[in-house]
């Protein structure tokens, strides 16, 4: 159970490591900010703020905050994608946790995005 987490953690790190920088993906953004509330049994609104600068990793995936969620989480890549390509500077939504794992607690998020151009 351990050690299946710790794999999970290390591919995620390489994924990141993997990415490239957000100058690299999106040259004409100067700032990205992902605001997110997490929604989870026994979690009351915790309220979490990710600030991407052009030397940031181009890595927008944020972990399940389930326990035994070890291949879960929440994929952002393709709202931000979409927003750059449309040159949008806001937008809102919700994602469900992608975790297969049996567990009764995964979370859900409400997010969002503020990207600034240069
Ligand atoms: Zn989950």
């Amino acid at each position: 159970m351990n050690n299946k987490r710790h794999s999970a953690r290390t591919e995620r790190q390489q994924q990141r490591n993997d990415s490239g920088s957000v100058a690299q993906h999106f040259p004409d953004v100067s700032e990205i900010v992902i605001r997110m509330m997490y929604h989870q049994k026994g979690i009351k609104g915790l309220l979490r703020t990710f600030n991407f600068s052009p030397g940031s990793y181009a890595f927008f995936r944020v972990d399940c905050l389930c326990k035994e969620c070890t291949d879960g989480g929440f994929d952002l890549t393709h709202v931000i994608n979409g927003m750059v390509r449309n040159h949008r500077e806001a937008a809102k939504g919700e994602l469900s946790c992608e975790g297969s794992a049996q567990a009764s607690d995964h979370a859900s998020i409400a997010y969002e995005v503020a990207i600034h151009y240069s």
